[in-house]
């Protein structure tokens, strides 16, 4: 049985992942994305109920588009897998428990945060604002301890990296303050400033690394958007056992 639910969670999870990839390209050039069909960027062949099947349309045309043998971005069946195996190990993580559904959730609002500041170096306001009401409702359901740790959280976030633009001036934009703010209303006051930690550190990183590799140059912008969703995922999952291995490790 485990296996039918399992496969069942995957493929929910990449059907979710190809709906995430329109959301995070059209979202943000406010194309609908519930009217018009999707096309091909090269020939606009209207796509048919064939070629939008996820993960396996790509794979049955071998990467290429069926009319004009353009080869289409490898960006999108790797989004469906990366849902499906966001999804699959949130299950592994917490089986069907409250937990389970705000791992998904974040998990999608990782998903489309970085298909859209990828392509756009932005997090659409709309984005942001339904998965806001979406944690709301969420966190009212199932609380933290203390409740009032989201509203905290949020605040704090929000006030942290507004202190952090006003110094450096630009270091961060306003999405990602606005984005961590949202943040803190699913993962609390302790949670949001140990994703504030880890994002920070893995954003240098990763610019570092892109410096060096001469991927972008010394002033170019960076997407900080896909390092504050990886920071967030991974203190969701682990943030507790980190705290304490720090705390056991330092004292
Ligand atoms: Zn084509």
């Amino acid at each position: 049985m485990e296996i039918i639910i399992l496969t069942y969670i995957f493929l929910i999870g990449l059907i979710m992942g190809s709906f995430y990839n329109v959301v995070g390209l059209r979202l943000p050039k406010k194309i609908s994305f519930t009217s018009s069909r999707s096309q091909c960027p090269n020939c606009s062949t209207p796509l048919n109920a064939r070629d939008l099947i996820p993960l396996f349309s790509y794979l049955l045309s071998k990467g290429k588009c069926r009319h004009c043998q353009t080869t289409i971005s490898i960006s999108y069946p790797l989004v469906e897998l990366l849902t499906g195996g966001l999804f699959l190990f949130s299950y592994w993580m917490y089986g069907w428990t409250p937990a389970f559904l705000g791992a998904c959730l974040l998990s999608s609002l990782a998903v489309m945060v970085t298909v859209s500041d990828l392509n756009y170096m932005l997090i659409p306001n709309k984005l942001l604002i339904f998965f806001a009401i979406i944690f709301i409702i969420y966190r009212s359901i199932t609380p933290l301890d203390p409740w009032y740790a989201s509203v905290i959280g949020a605040l704090a976030a929000y006030a942290l990296v507004a202190c952090i633009i006003i110094v450096s001036k630009g270091g961060m934009g306003a999405g990602d303050m606005k984005l961590l703010a949202v943040l803190g209303i699913l993962l609390g006051t302790k949670h949001i400033f140990l994703t504030f930690f880890f994002a920070t550190l893995l954003g240098t990183v990763i610019s570092l690394l892109l410096i060096m590799l001469k991927v972008i140059g010394r002033k170019d912008p960076f997407p900080f958007g896909p390092s504050i969703m990886i920071a967030a995922l991974l203190v969701y999952f682990f943030g507790e056992e980190i705290i304490r291995y720090y705390l056991q490790s330092f004292y």
